[in-house]
């Protein structure tokens, strides 16, 4: 049996924040209930290949996935468990205006034991800048809600953009909760969003400073830089997320998910109305597929596995494709470990921490 993830996309928020780039609709609760009728029927499309999988983690995203109501999350989860195993990492995604001690309990009951939530900030301007619908206190008190009921819990913070911001003064505030894992997202300013009328660019020197403040307050305070833009507390790090980025196959459901089975990549219609059509007629609602040959899958390890703080096993790329990894003799290569942005120690190739910030660049020498 082939071990695999599954994620599954809720595309509705109450409000769509002023920097939001992703798919999303404003929620309805009709509409949501039929969302998940369709979903339910996409995954029944998918019996055949999820009975031969080996589910090892599931990830609701969005979107706002916490804005479904409880007979929501239990239909959903009622569809879902005949294909996994009870005590699989579950992570389910909550902003902090839509939870409550009733729906973490529905959660819980529904076998949800990992929760992210989007507090990206803990200072009212900086979330009002954003676009944001919750306040400082609203997430404060999703966070204490979250941790009092036990959950393994994670936060994920926005970084990058207002010079006047004292940071660690926010994540002060935050580790009082004690979250098991925080993520970084730099903010990205796209052109038609709402935010591009208040900043004009991202001025990349800044942001890259931000950066190397919070991953020094983290580190310090015990938590492991394991990924680019993810800290744990040890034992605590995303085991979904990792196995993505082990290269590991994985479903995507939902209106825009993106999935990876029988060594295909696959992207579903992020148009509504196509999408329910197209599952209404039993027909996968795929838009995109593409076939991973070997020298693709070559090219996913190098940039995913480089990611990851413990970077790429140079015996396991041996292993895997049955030959030597040959970039090591690449002078543009070799410039990056003499500067100390790559660095090879005990048969692994990873990133320094400044590297981290420069891997774009990295990425297009190595590839
Ligand atoms: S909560 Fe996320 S998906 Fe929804 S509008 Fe905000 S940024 Fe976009």
């Amino acid at each position: 049996m082939k071990s695999r993830g599954i994620y599954i996309h809720i595309p509705f928020c109450k409000k769509r924040c002023d920097y939001c780039d992703f798919t999303s609709f404003k929620y309805d609760e009709v509409e949501v209930d039929k969302y998940i009728d369709l979903l339910i029927n996409e995954i029944k499309l998918y019996s055949g290949e999820l009975l031969k999988s080996n589910i090892t983690s599931i990830y609701i995203g969005g979107g706002t996935p916490s804005v479904l109501n409880c007979k929501q999350i239990d239909r959903l989860f009622g569809e879902l468990n005949a294909y996994y195993d009870k005590g699989i990492e579950v992570t389910f995604e909550v902003n902090p205006e839509s939870i409550d001690k009733e729906k973490l309990d529905c959660l819980k009951e529904a076998g949800v034991n990992r929760i992210s939530i989007g507090v990206q900030s803990l200072d009212d301007t900086e979330l009002k800048f954003l676009g944001r619908i919750h306040s400082q206190s609203v997430a404060i008190d999703a966070i204490k809600t979250v941790s009092e009921m036990g959950f393994n819990f994670s936060t994920d913070f926005i970084y990058g953009f207002d010079k006047n911001r004292d940071i660690t003064l926010e994540l002060d505030k935050l580790l009082k909760y004690k979250p098991n894992h925080i993520s970084l997202y730099p903010l990205e300013v796209y052109q038609d969003s709402k935010i591009s009328t208040k900043i004009n660019e991202i001025d990349d020197e800044y942001a890259f400073y931000e950066y190397k403040v919070i991953s020094k307050y983290l580190k310090d305070k015990g938590y492991e830089h394991y990924e680019v833009s993810n800290f744990a507390i040890k034992g605590f790090e995303s085991k979904h997320n990792s196995n993505y980025w082990r290269g590991m196959e994985y479903f995507g459901f939902g209106i825009s998910s993106h999935g990876y089975l029988n060594s295909v990549r696959y992207e579903n219609t992020p148009n509504k109305n196509n999408y329910g059509k197209m599952i209404e007629g039993s027909e996968k609602p795929i838009v995109n597929e593409s076939f991973i040959n070997t020298e693709e899958k070559k090219l996913e390890y190098i940039m995913l596995g480089l990611r990851l703080s413990s970077g790429i096993s140079l015996i396991d790329y041996e292993k895997r494709f049955g030959e030597k990894f040959d970039k090591l003799d690449d002078k543009a290569v070799s410039k990056h470990i003499e500067s100390g942005l790559l660095l090879l120690d005990n048969g692994y190739l990873r990133l320094s921490e400044e590297g981290n910030y420069q891997m774009n660049n990295i990425l297009v020498d190595l590839l």
